[in-house]
């Protein structure tokens, strides 16, 4: 089973917006009390069980304003969160209580395999919300496990509509088309092909915005309604550069999903990424590790291969001849003194790739991989 999610943006009519508001209070209140309750059967020294808080529910929410199962998951979440404490605590590790959620930190709701339905006039019905307009611009694939309707940041309304799809698709023995991918600073991939793409010019042009935003928030005073209004500013530039960001990486990993059949990237949680505030590359450190999701869970449902490989030495082997050629971050040439070629760092490095992944492959897999050794354009 994979697991897929789709975010639509949703417009609550202010009644429905209103609704949305007080279910998401409901459920707070509900995630608090349920604290409150564990806390104090905590002091007693009485073990609190999962259907004696279960069986309070019905007494906890008012009647009729609430679709039942919204309020089980509060509950549910609530009772996960506690597992996991327990259980961080057997192995020994030090955890403190849990927390009471305050409004700012309790921003959605689950409607979990019922309880909505999509309309063809391209509404979600929410039961006890209503019918409200949704924006669906992607073709939902599989059986829709749930629903989240999350308030976001900017105050705008989201659809996040969780599916899973069975994997049926084979890998075909016969590969054809394989590709290394290399993600770096100074382009976003590298691949084998000798194919780059660059970062999109948004990246820039937004960290600027961020950071002149940033600078005008410090100066408002604390608790000021100009204070408020630019922290919504704020979050309206921070969820601009998800979207931004989001589908520059739908766009580049359906690239490679389409025109190949093996997918072969680096492992990065391996590679010692440095911890860097600055905010551009933070943005970039989140993005690779998006985009690798994405590639992989569009290439299951393509049924192709994807494979994260060792990063070792695949900057500093020469793709040629095997040696190895130290060089600094800044040396944006790889020239092996040894069998004398010189080409992108990048590409180099996505050659390697391209061969470790092909090495990592079965002995029958490899029989069908031709592979040119010898980069054919140079520069
Ligand atoms: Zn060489």
């Amino acid at each position: 089973m994979i697991v897929t999610s789709y975010k639509f943006r949703l417009y609550p009519t202010k009644i429905q917006e209103s609704k949305l508001e007080d279910t998401i209070e409901i459920c707070r209140t509900l995630y608090n009390d349920f604290i409150f309750e564990s806390h104090l059967a905590y002091k007693e020294g009485y073990k609190i069980k999962f259907d004696e808080l279960q069986r309070m529910i019905p007494a906890m929410i008012p009647k009729d304003k609430i679709y039942s199962k919204v309020a089980q998951m509060a509950f549910w979440q609530f009772y996960n969160n506690l597992k996991t404490l327990s259980a961080l605590a057997k192995r020994g590790k030090r955890t403190g209580k849990m927390r009471f959620k305050p409004k700012t930190r309790y921003n959605s709701i689950n409607y979990n395999q019922s309880g909505f339905k999509f309309l063809p006039n391209g509404k979600i019905k929410f039961s006890k919300i209503g019918k409200i307009k949704c924006v669906i611009h992607r073709e939902i694939q599989g059986k829709i496990k749930e629903i989240i309707i999350k308030k976001e940041l900017t105050e705008d309304w989201y659809a996040i509509v969780v599916c899973e799809n069975e994997i049926t698709s084979t890998c075909s023995l016969f590969r054809k088309k394989i590709v290394g991918i290399d993600v770096g600073i100074n382009n976003f991939t590298y691949d084998s092909d000798n194919h780059s793409i660059k970062y999109p010019q948004f990246f820039r042009k937004s960290e600027k915005k961020l950071k002149r935003s940033q600078r005008k928030l410090s100066k408002k005073i604390n608790n000021s309604n100009n204070r408020w209004k630019q922290k919504l500013n704020l979050s309206r530039i921070h969820q601009k550069i998800k979207n931004q960001r989001n589908d520059f990486l739908h766009k580049t990993s359906r690239y490679y999903v389409d025109n190949y059949d093996t997918i072969f990237v680096e492992d990065l949680r391996i590679q010692n990424m440095q911890k860097n505030h600055h905010l551009a590359k933070s943005i970039l450190d989140s993005s690779w590790n998006l985009f690798f999701q994405k590639l992989e869970y569009k290439a299951v449902n393509a049924g192709i291969l994807f494979r994260k490989i060792s990063p070792h030495n695949t900057s500093q082997k020469c793709s040629r001849c095997n040696k190895l050629v130290k060089k600094s971050l800044a040396q944006r040439t790889h020239s092996c003194p040894f069998c004398d070629i010189v080409i992108n760092r990048d590409y180099n490095a996505s050659l390697n790739i391209k061969q470790k992944g092909i090495d990592s492959l079965p002995v029958g897999y490899r029989e069908v991989t031709p592979l040119e050794r010898i980069p054919l354009t140079m520069i």
